[in-house]
């Protein structure tokens, strides 16, 4: 075990040791030096619950400032953080791309970005549709117009390349490409993001579960002496086992190792002959690779035979808003030469089983090829 860790307790469900409040203090500054957070410049925080809790807090206080933002909504996680920021007093536009499903252009953003704002807010990364932001881009733009950007990194972290100091507020989730506990997140937060972020005026209880400056007051401004609530120690134990294997891999090779799978399941699709959902390899998630199938394929029942035939569970996007994509999933632990081989091995069966043939070698082929070079 890395001596960075804390010792293993040893526990198995009941009587789970207390999480000290060093360790966790220490916990916040592993998960932000994941993204590089340097805690001389940014604050880590931990925000118990799955990570769309984090989400929240974000943006109903980004929210009641009153602040003019530009929204960017390439999924529902989008359009809600935009619809939050709104109910706390914001005023914000939301914008989408022109396809549903696809990545944002930095031309569109930039070009609205330019009418005046405050605070921008987008997704990085897409588990949904397997589409990445151009997030250097639009912070970098973002930043020159002395506006503060929030980016909700959750599906990218581990998965994109992705630095703290990118963006103002960053929203870090440990269970999608860190293989970690889906029950504790964490937010990144510069000294400009601080200042964009306020208490709800109507508000009257002293305490939130959704608010950032309350873990401030609570944590960070009380000398870090008493773990601010009770978050589940199981989560804190989970989170500091799944960090230690980051740190023992390093964070580079876990971004390496997702950006491995993905060109290897893009070239393989290439090879059967079926469209990626990202037409640039840029805006192609490290976590899935989306494919785009043909109008005349029935989606559901590829999927289906994956599942039946291939034992392969391949993956649509939610909420019917892209019925022709279907999913490689490759993310955490799964970021590998086995899933990325059945995925397309699974997608060339059913799709030859529905009538539909593909080059099954050729895109084998060209996937092992990405791994061999
Ligand atoms: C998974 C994900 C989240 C977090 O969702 P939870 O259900 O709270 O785990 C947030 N944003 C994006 C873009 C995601 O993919």
């Amino acid at each position: 075990m890395s001596s960075t860790s804390s010792t293993n307790p040893g526990w198995v469900w009941g009587q789970v040791p207390a999480y000290t409040a060093t360790a966790y203090a220490r916990l916040a500054q592993r998960f932000g030096a994941v993204i590089g957070a340097d805690p001389a410049t940014t604050d880590t925080l931990l925000v118990p619950g799955e990570a769309i809790v984090a989400l929240e807090a974000v943006a109903r206080e980004a929210g009641a400032t009153g602040a003019r933002v530009l929204n960017v909504a390439t999924s529902q996680y989008g359009r809600l953080f935009g619809e939050w920021m709104q109910e706390e007093g914001a005023d914000v536009t939301t914008i989408a791309p022109p396809v549903a499903g696809t990545a944002v252009s930095l031309a569109q953003v930039v070009e609205e970005l330019e009418t005046g704002y405050d605070v921008i807010s987008f997704v990085h990364g897409e588990a949904a549709t397997g589409i990445v932001n151009p997030i250097a881009g639009i912070a970098g733009h973002a930043r020159r117009l002395g506006v503060v950007s929030i980016v909700d990194a959750v599906a990218s972290v581990g998965g994109e390349p992705l630095t703290a100091s990118s963006a103002d507020v960053i929203v870090l989730g440990p269970q999608k490409a860190l293989a970690g506990p889906a029950g504790i997140a964490a937010v990144t937060v510069s000294e400009a993001g601080w200042k964009a972020l306020a208490r709800t005026p109507r508000r009257l209880a002293s305490l939130s579960s959704v608010s950032l400056l309350d873990i401030r007051r609570d944590w960070l401004d009380a000398g870090q002496v008493a773990i601010p609530g009770t978050p589940a120690p199981h989560e804190l134990w989970a989170l500091d086992a799944a960090l230690t294997a980051v740190e023992a891999e390093g964070p580079d090779a876990v971004v390496a190792r997702h950006r491995l799978a993905a060109a290897a399941s893009r070239a393989g699709l290439l090879g059967l002959g079926v469209r990626p959902w990202a037409d640039d390899p840029a805006q192609a998630s490290g976590l899935v690779t989306a494919a785009r199938l043909p109008e005349a394929v029935d989606r559901d029942a590829v999927v289906a035979l994956a599942r039946e035939r291939f034992g392969v569970e391949l993956t649509v996007a939610p909420g019917g808003a892209a019925p022709q994509l279907v999913k490689i999933r490759h993310t955490g632990r799964t970021a590998s030469f086995e899933t990325v081989v059945a995925g397309l091995g699974a997608l060339a069966g059913a799709l030859s089983a529905l009538g539909h043939p593909v080059d099954t070698g050729a895109g084998l082929a060209a996937a092992t090829e990405v791994y061999t070079a």
